[in-house]
């Protein structure tokens, strides 16, 4: 099957080609034939099987004909996430490089008169966060009563961030005659019933069995054994990802957190030993979280420190690992924060740190996946590598000590110039990881600096930039199996969009 079999036209399939990719992945195989006949779609897709294109495609097609007028937006896109949005935005740029198409990105933390300019002159594709939308169309700035397409990407996020009641209004705000597109990674009942109320007699995809992680992501369990009390945990845990990192050739990473407070926190200590660190989180300004996001993705920060604003759909090619510092207490989130590395092809290695408190949260993530995560021994780790490690056991202490120049390790790359470091960069080093043993300062000292290397050793070209074709995007598509997932509580509100 290739991108001219799917019925595509000739100005996208050169856009197609030049993006480096030869073959359709399954769900694009599945849905663009239907997207372009103007069947409604159900698809249980994650991130990473090229669920973007699947609808950008046949949506750049569909537009090709037709103008939009001012202040009316011809087709919707609804994403739960800044970051998000503005990816899907870089797809229409890449994909829609021979066609004059409008687009509008309208999404919070920026300033709301540029969009309401854009949108003025009228957008063939309004790209949007639900509660930036509705502002502007509260200020009486925009007239939905000409989208065609409705897309709603990464459903099941939206439930999670308390988006659904914002959704349901704009929706109800649209043509009832429209086509509509929704895509969510795993499949809960309430997303079910929005999908029973949103779509008409939809084609039904699903092309990867729902909440499973790719197999070339090698997963780790580190466990904690500490005394009792948050900051010695915590504390503990700071030091055992550092002697992780010790131990791992981290090229880039990201480091999840559970709390936007805890981010910062370790950021802080990161950044003080000497990693090239930043942090993002929901409660940053906005131009912050792009020039940060833009800073990691140009290899200027080594480690972004993050919580789930960066887990869901970021496309980060290379990235070597992925480190949760706390166990996500919704087992979904462990898949997704994971799926940032391992991507297009490559391996990527996955470390989470739980402690005894996580054994619940755990038990679910790996009921959920059907599997154990293999557990890991940091100690008899370090007997094999070249770094040696102070550590006895996984049993760490409550202290930390900053590096010197001799034992920074690659992430370790603070004197490179820097754009774009977060605010919280920049601020005074916390106390709590100020307090360093002698005997540990000898410890670290003695560690060799070891060279930066790349994730994999397979030097095979990666996807966007070549003609290499990996195999997780080849998987056909299970056209009718639908997912069976536990539905989960809607969490409180997230302030990110
Ligand atoms: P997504 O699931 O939309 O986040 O896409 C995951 C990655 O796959 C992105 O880096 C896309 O650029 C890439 N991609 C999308 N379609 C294809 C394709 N047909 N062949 C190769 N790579 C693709």
């Amino acid at each position: 099957m290739t991108f001219a079999d799917l019925g595509l036209g000739e100005d996208l399939l050169r856009a197609v080609e030049d993006a480096g990719y030869t073959v359709p992945t399954g769900i694009q195989e599945a849905a663009i034939p239907y997207v372009l006949m103007g069947r409604d779609i159900l698809a249980c897709a994650q991130t990473g099987t090229g669920k973007t294109a699947s609808f950008t495609l046949p949506m750049i097609d569909i537009l090709a004909a037709g103008r939009a007028r001012a202040r009316m937006p011809r087709t919707l896109i609804l994403e739960p996430t800044r970051e998000l949005a503005a990816q899907v935005a870089e797809n229409f740029e890449t994909y829609g490089k021979y066609h004059k198409l409008s687009k509008a990105l309208v999404i919070g933390g920026v300033s709301m008169d540029e969009q309401s300019h854009i949108i003025d002159r009228g957008v063939d594709v309004l790209i949007a966060t639900p509660g930036r939308l509705i502002d502007h169309f509260d200020r009486g700035g925009l007239i939905l009563n000409d989208v065609k397409i409705l897309v709603i990407d990464e459903a099941d996020r939206m439930l999670d961030m308390g988006f659904i009641p914002d959704v349901e209004r704009i929706v109800s705000l649209l043509p009832k005659i429209r086509q509509t597109l929704l895509l969510s990674a795993t499949m809960p009942k309430e997303i079910k019933r929005l999908a029973d109320k949103f779509l008409l007699n939809p084609k039904e995809i699903s092309v990867s069995p729902p909440a499973s992680a790719a197999v070339n992501i090698v997963q780790n369990l580190i466990t904690i054994r500490t005394g009792r009390g948050g900051e010695a945990i915590a504390k503990a845990k700071r030091d055992t990802l550092r002697k992780l990192m010790a131990q791992e050739d981290v090229k880039n990473a990201l480091i999840f957190c559970n709390r936007k407070r805890d981010v910062d926190i370790l950021a802080k200590s990161l950044k003080t030993h000497g990693f090239n660190t930043a942090a993002l989180h929901g409660d940053m300004a906005q131009s912050v979280r792009t020039e940060t996001m833009e800073s990691f993705k140009n290899d200027e920060i080594s480690l972004l420190v993050c919580s789930d604003v960066a887990a869901r759909g970021l496309d980060i090619s290379g990235l070597s690992h992925v480190f949760l510092f706390d166990v996500p207490t919704h087992p979904e989130d462990y898949v997704h924060r994971i799926g940032r590395t391992g991507r297009a092809g490559m391996t990527g290695r996955a470390f989470t740190l739980a402690t005894k408190e996580d054994d619940k949260f755990l038990a679910s993530i790996e009921r959920m996946m059907g599997t154990k995560i293999p557990r890991f021994d940091i100690s008899e780790a370090a007997k094999t590598t070249d770094a040696p490690v102070a550590a006895k056991d996984a049993v760490v202490p409550d202290t930390e000590t900053a590096p010197t120049e001799s034992t920074k390790k690659p992430a370790q790359r603070a004197s490179k110039p820097r754009r774009g470091r977060g605010k919280t960069a920049e601020e005074p080093v916390i106390e709590a990881v100020q307090d360093a043993p002698k005997e540990q300062v000898k410890a670290e000292r003695a560690k060799p600096a070891k060279k930066p290397v790349e994730a994999t050793s397979d030097d095979s070209p990666i996807i966007g930039l070549g003609d290499h074709m990996p195999a997780f995007l080849l998987r056909d598509p299970k056209v009718t199996a639908k997912s069976a997932k536990k539905p989960r509580a809607t969490a409180k509100k997230q302030k990110t969009a």
